[in-house]
């Protein structure tokens, strides 16, 4: 009998060998265990190159003047801003710490955009000082700050970020183009907001910035939102953020990067008109299925259900405990033949100190057993970002595999690293 593929939830590349091992990047995945401990993200670096390609692809394809810009806050990791900035895109930073990550992984200031609904004087300053080609202004408040910031120094190219009353259906806690959002300025304020900012000496005003939400399995939502800005103006730039779906489960079907991108520019074509600068900020659907997390098993405990406990949980991926995000998982070397399921109905449960802390809520594993080393995947995206330190558990490695290669590219934290920051160690 032939295996079936794995699910495309999976780094691409990804295989099962005949007895149902996994292998990513052309490396076994409980060696990768074994060799650099777990809980620990396993990236495929070839993965990520490929999809950085299939968007770029997919803008030449479409338009002449486009920049595809990586949304860092997904996955802000030195070595992945260095790979992104190695396949010539650009970058989308929504701090200074991003910002001081995105220049340490290679990337020019110049193609660098800043955003932020709560920017301080010191981003700003910090901004400035390093050259950030673009800051995406989202409130009346920012433009003052920005202005005194900028003084009687070169005018600052900015963007203005208008919150277009368009969602798509997704969670409510990564929504972010209804009207009653914390970020950019509504369709009421905007024609005021851009009046004002045209007409100020430090600020130039090159476009608008518009981005509805996260996780988005439907391409109507992106036409719409094009659609709402149009009343606006007319300008030279149009930042449409991000937004891609991506497959977390074998049933998730998001739309392909070359139909979201002829989506958005064609919609900016037939409604904003030819000869737009048209830029896009992916961030889960650059970085999402480029990664696994390894586990092991550290108890399995029946009573109502089966409790499947790994050595990490929401400390490492705090989607499912935040917002109900959906995983799959496999023990990474007895995956089914069938491709799905596993036979043992179970509950992947974290560590930490928390009856809300399960991973997968509903998996069928095959007969999990104490050491034994599961897999979930598709965790770059906002896995590390959102990783902590709850109940004192030390934040898991980056590992890069390629072509049968595997290289550190975060190390694990340490329990030193926990004390690192106390100034006060108790002595006189
Ligand atoms: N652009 C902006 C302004 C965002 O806030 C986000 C995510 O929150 C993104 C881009 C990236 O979104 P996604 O990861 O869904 O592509």
């Amino acid at each position: 009998m032939t295996r079936s593929k794995l699910s495309q939830a999976y780094p691409l590349g990804s295989r099962l060998d005949e007895d149902g091992r996994l292998e990513l990047g052309g490396c076994d995945a409980v060696e990768l265990a074994r060799e650099f401990g777990t809980p620990a993200y396993i990236v495929v670096e070839d993965d990520l190159r490929a999809r950085a390609q299939t968007f770029v692809e997919a803008f030449k394809a479409r338009t002449k003047d486009f920049d595809v810009l990586f949304a860092s806050k997904a996955f802000p990791c030195t070595a992945v801003y260095r790979v992104l900035a190695q396949e010539g895109i650009a970058c989308d930073v929504a701090s200074g710490g991003e910002l001081a990550l995105a220049l340490r992984g290679g990337f020019d200031p110049a193609r660098i955009y800043m955003h932020g609904n709560a920017k301080s004087v010191e981003e700003l300053r910090f901004a400035r000082e390093t050259g950030v080609g673009h800051i995406v202004i989202d409130n009346a408040d920012e433009i003052e700050r920005l202005e005194q910031v900028v003084g009687g120094d070169e005018p600052q190219p900015v963007l203005l970020r208008v919150t277009p009353d368009v969602s798509g259906a997704t969670h409510a806690a990564i929504s972010t183009g209804q009207a009653d959002s914390k970020f950019g300025f509504s369709m009421i304020d905007a024609p005021d907001a851009i009046a004002r900012v045209s007409n100020s000496e430090q600020l130039q005003l090159v476009g608008l910035h518009v981005h509805i939400g996260s996780q988005i399995l439907e391409l109507e939502p992106f036409r719409r939102a094009i659609e709402a800005i149009a009343p606006l103006g007319d300008f030279p730039v149009y930042n449409l953020g991000g937004g891609l779906g991506v497959a977390y489960t074998a049933e998730q079907e998001p739309p392909r990067i070359s139909d979201y991108v002829a989506a958005k520019v064609d919609t900016v074509a037939d409604v904003l008109g030819p000869g737009k600068r048209i830029l896009d900020e992916p961030g889960r659907a650059l970085v999402a299925n480029s990664t696994v997390t390894l586990y092991t098993v550290q108890s399995v405990k029946r009573n109502v259900s089966t409790w499947v406990a790994v050595d990490g949980g929401m400390s490492d991926n705090l989607r499912p405990m935040l917002y109900g995000a959906v995983y799959e998982a496999q023990i990474a070397d007895r995956f089914p033949l069938s491709g799905t399921g596993g036979g043992t109905p179970s509950r992947l449960t974290g560590k930490h100190c928390e009856s809300g802390d399960v991973i997968v809520r509903d998996v069928e594993l095959a007969d999990p057993r104490v050491g034994d080393v599961v897999v979930t995947p598709a965790t770059g995206a906002y896995g590390h970002a959102l990783a902590n330190n709850y109940n004192g558990v030390p934040r898991p490695p980056v590992i890069f595999v390629s072509q049968g290669d595997a290289r550190v590219v975060v190390r694990r934290e340490t329990y030193d690293d926990l004390a690192a920051r106390d100034v006060d160690d108790g002595d006189d």
